[in-house]
Parts: structure tokens; C-alpha cells; sequence
């Protein structure tokens, strides 16, 4: 599904991304670990495309994306990619529902799907008792749902989440992976994610380490 080759990042004189090469199929989870400063982050903006490489190839079910430019770049990102952070992101102004509905509302997404959309991705996440609240009215766990929900709006290939656990307590973060999980194998969603956390890790299909510029594979 998503194929990135020979991917190079320079910041002046720094080598951050040495020549990566890594491929996503549709329906696994794919973990991202490594030391602090390695190139985690640089690597999940390129592959996202909210980023650029200096050099490389990136291909999206064969079509190459690295070249894509304004409106475009900005349609691709919105509806193929969702993004989840460690720090939710959400705005504090708008209610829990209408977050989770903004995505639909920038590709101008017709209201009653998305409503239905938005229901839907509550009742799987377990917030839809939280919809008419505002992100400070809710737990840190259930923040980060709203956001998962968010990047799950317009039906993504692929969520790329950086670090997305890494400001949770334990007992949230077990619930936030226990949901990956569920959304992989009940909508069959594709997750590539940065994490320092060992357990999410251990239940991902695939991982691999950043280290030195470079991906490598483990086990
Ligand atoms: P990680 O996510 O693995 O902690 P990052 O990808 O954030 O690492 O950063 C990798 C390296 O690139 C770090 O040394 C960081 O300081 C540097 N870096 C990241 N973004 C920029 C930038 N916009 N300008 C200059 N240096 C950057
Ligand atoms: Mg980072």
C-alpha cells in the first residue's frame, strides 16, 4: 500500500534520515521505536507527506505521491492519511463530535454521512456519551480517543500516530492500544506508529528501530 525507497533528510549538516526504505501493507501495525533524536518523528512526517524528503522515492498504491503539490497534496492528506499525536491537537472551542467532524467538513463531505460517520467512530471508541463535551471537560484518555477518532473520519489508508500513548497513564495507554488493535482487525485499518511504549511494541505486527539515519528491521 504505501512504499517509501532511498528515503534521504538533511537538516544543514545533519544527516537525519541516511537512505530508508519501508513498506506498509493495508490491515497491520507497524512500530516505529528508537532513541530520542533519532529521526522517529522526521521519518512519520515524510511518510505522511507532511514533510518532504531531499531525496527518495514514496508511492501510494503504486502512485507517486513525493511530487504532489497544493491542492492536490492537501486532498490526498485529508482523505488517504490520518495523523494522531501525542498531545491531542484538539480544539478547545468546539465539542468533542464537532472535532471528530472536522476532517469531514474540509473535503466538504456530505453532513448526514458524516454525522453517521462520527456516531460510529464513538460507538467504537466508547465516547459517544462524550460527544457533546468540550476537550477540557474530558479525561486525557478519552482526549486522545476523540483524536483517533479525528484521524479515523474520512476513512484514511493509513494513521501514522507519533508517540501517541507517550502522555497517557498506564491503564489509559493499555485501553488506547487495545483499540488499535480493534480498529486493525474491525475496519481493517493500517497504523504506522512512533512509540517508546514496549508493550504496544510487542502487539504490533511489525517492528522496526531507527538508529544511526537508519530502519532495521527486528525480528
Ligand atoms: P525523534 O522523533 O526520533 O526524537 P526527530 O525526527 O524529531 O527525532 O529529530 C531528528 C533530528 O533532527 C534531531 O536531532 C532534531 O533536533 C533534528 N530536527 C528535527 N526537525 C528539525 C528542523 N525542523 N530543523 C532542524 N533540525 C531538526
Ligand atoms: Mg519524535
Amino acid at each position: 500500500m504505501l512504499s517509501a525507497k532511498n528515503i534521504q533528510k538533511h537538516y544543514g549538516e545533519l544527516k537525519v534520515l541516511d537512505g530508508i526504505d519501508f513498506q506498509l501493507d493495508a490491515a497491520k501495525i507497524c512500530a516505529i521505536v528508537g532513541p530520542s533524536g533519532a529521526g522517529k518523528s522526521t521519518l512519520l512526517h515524510i511518510l505522511g507527506t507532511l514533510d518532504q524528503a531531499d531525496f527518495g522515492e514514496l508511492y501510494f498504491n503504486g502512485e507517486d505521491i513525493s511530487q504532489l503539490k497544493g491542492s492536490k497534496l492537501s486532498s490526498f492528506r485529508n482523505n488517504a492519511i490520518g495523523f494522531i499525536f501525542q498531545f491531542h491537537n484538539l480544539l478547545p472551542e468546539f465539542t468533542a463530535e464537532e472535532n471528530i467532524l472536522i476532517p469531514a467538513y474540509i473535503s466538504k463531505k456530505e453532513e448526514k454521512e458524516s454525522m453517521q460517520r462520527a456516531q460510529e467512530l464513538m460507538k467504537i471508541l466508547g465516547i459517544e456519551a462524550r460527544a457533546q463535551h468540550k476537550p477540557g471537560q474530558l479525561s486525557g484518555g478519552e482526549q486522545q480517543r476523540v483524536a483517533v477518532a479525528r484521524a479515523l473520519m474520512n476513512n484514511p489508508s493509513i494513521v501514522f500516530a507519533d508517540e501517541p500513548s507517550g502522555n497517557l497513564d498506564s491503564k489509559n495507554a493499555e485501553e488506547l492500544h487495545s483499540l488499535f488493535l480493534k480498529l486493525r482487525d474491525e475496519l481493517g485499518q493500517a497504523f504506522v506508529i512512533v512509540t517508546h511504549n514496549k508493550e504496544l511494541a510487542a502487539i504490533s505486527d511489525e517492528r522496526h528501530e531507527m538508529k544511526d539515519g537508519k530502519l532495521a528491521r527486528l525480528d
